[in-house]
């Protein structure tokens, strides 16, 4: 095969102007060199709610929550009448229990919520024989069988809780859990702060030994840096992932050498914008029956889901629903921060409605307007609460890039809740284990400022970046499949 080989990395929550920064001083050679050799785009959209596991499903599927069926962070499957928690914090990871969060993380993401009626890049690419690869990434589902490792005392320590094997990628390394051949790389099962040069040790390993056509390479730390420390420190983490990329390039002859051999993506999932105060939910609804993290209630009306800057409340008994969504939706707008509140309506079309401080705003899927990605829609209402522009037919918000797609996807996931909650800059919910990032940042809303990521490509990918176009994380998907000759998925 004479194309080259392809590495993905992910940064996580990347964000634009702290990337410019990073390049700008000196501290970002890697992505500098793959932004010169090829193109930079610095308004990827994110996928809505902008948290880590459902724009990780769009990246690795190409599609929204509507077909992806990640929700959330934090989320209510109806299916087991219980809560989803991803660890959105240590303490909320406590508040469900670890054993149960880490299991719903590790096992259950890829094998149960993620849906079957998608492919990831991994399936599709390990279907056409392509040799797959990938470090300790949320979505890794694929067509090879993997063990629980057990080299060290902390992976036998781990392998009595975690026991079952998985489907991923040819060569698959995740944490210290799964690991498909012996590396001298240790992760300390993925605490932060260790996990980007795990995936940095892991990865110029596979270039030097040249064991895959196609990498899926995970630089989560710089989140972690991020939400601890506010986005305006990222350029200290970009640098440090920045040099993990640079170790492969390395470990492949250099950076020239290496990208001769390899094409690059880099992509951010989501942004990240400045906290200063908390939304208390569990507050604003007291005096309702909330299901509590443990388990059943008898009474209970309402499921409370905060996942960062986005929240959900479900209701319960679907009956309910018609008599239970307004006074949701009054009860979440009444509290400060709180910016959109998200529904459908009872119209049989399937109508979505959002109201904010500014009014409220109805549309439909079809009609005259026609967005940045080519859908058509029809809306009506106060056009300011979206912040929506509709000269000339068209239909764009600067303030929430791609809103109306987005919401209408994000509405359209199985086990999406009933009401949708987006906060306004400088607020997040406090999640279940009643901690926020203040005086951090965080992510979640549908607001441009946690939205905009940025997308870099060499080696592969338009030639072109034509700034008139919007960029998504659904358009990742599409730039592999096409560098390995594999038709557009439908
Ligand atoms: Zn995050």
């Amino acid at each position: 095969m004479s194309r080259k080989k392809l590495v993905l990395a992910v940064i996580d929550a990347m964000k634009p102007a702290m990337l410019e920064r990073a390049i700008a001083t000196g501290r970002a050679p890697a992505m500098k060199l793959v932004a010169e050799r090829g193109h930079q785009v610095d308004d990827c959209v994110a996928a809505f709610p902008s948290v880590t596991p459902v724009c990780a499903a769009s990246i690795a599927t190409g599609v929204g929550p509507d077909r992806h069926h990640i929700p959330s962070m934090n989320w209510y499957r109806r299916e087991e009448q219980r809560y989803i928690e991803y660890g959105t914090s240590f303490k909320a990871s406590q508040a469900f229990g670890f054993k149960r969060s880490l299991t719903d993380t590790i096992y259950n993401m890829n094998a149960e919520h993620l849906s079957r009626d998608v492919e990831t890049v991994f399936e599709s690419l390990d279907d056409a024989e392509v040799r797959t690869a990938g470090t300790t990434y949320l979505m890794y589902r694929g067509r090879h069988e993997h063990e629980v490792a057990n080299e060290t005392a902390l992976t036998r320590l781990a392998a009595t809780v975690f026991k079952r094997s998985v489907q991923g990628p040819r060569e698959f390394f995740y944490a210290d859990i799964f690991a498909s051949r012996r590396t001298p790389c240790r992760s300390q099962l993925g605490l932060p702060g260790v996990r980007d040069q795990h995936s940095g040790c892991v990865g110029s390993y596979l270039v030097e030994q040249d064991l895959f056509d196609f990498l899926l390479l995970s630089l989560p730390d710089n989140d972690t840096h991020s939400h601890k420390l506010g986005p305006f420190a990222q350029v200290t983490s970009l640098a440090a992932a920045d040099r993990q990329l640079e170790r492969l390039m390395h470990a492949g002859g250099g950076p020239e050498a290496f990208l001769d051999e390899h094409a690059v993506i880099v992509v951010s999932d989501h942004s990240q914008s400045q906290v200063e105060q908390e939304i208390d939910l569990f507050a604003g609804f007291e005096s309702w029956e909330v299901l509590p993290a443990g388990g059943r209630s008898e009474e209970a009306q309402i499921a409370l889901c905060p996942a960062s800057r986005s929240a959900q409340v479900y209701v319960l008994d679907r009956d309910k629903r018609r008599a239970l969504v307004p006074r949701i939706i009054r009860t979440a707008l009444a509290l400060e921060g709180v910016d959109l509140a998200i529904a459908r309506t009872d119209h049989p079309d399937g109508e979505a409605m959002v109201r904010s401080d500014a009014g409220e705003l109805r549309f439909t899927s079809g009609g005259d307007l026609v967005d940045a990605q080519g859908e058509r829609w029809s809306v009506e209402g106060d056009l300011g609460v979206l912040a929506l522009d509709t000269t000339d037919d068209r239909v764009r918000s600067a303030t929430y890039p791609d809103a109306l797609g987005r919401l209408w996807s994000a509405l359209r996931c199985a086990d999406a809740g009933e009401v949708l909650l987006s906060a306004k800059p400088g607020f997040e919910f406090l999640d279940w284990g009643r901690t926020a990032h203040v005086g951090g940042g965080s992510h979640g809303s549908l607001h441009a400022t946690d939205s905009h990521g940025s997308l870099l490509w060499c080696g592969t990918g338009p030639d072109d970046p034509a700034p008139d176009r919007q960029w998504t994380l659904r358009d990742v998907v599409p730039m592999v499949r096409e560098h390995f000759g594999l038709p557009a998925a439908e």
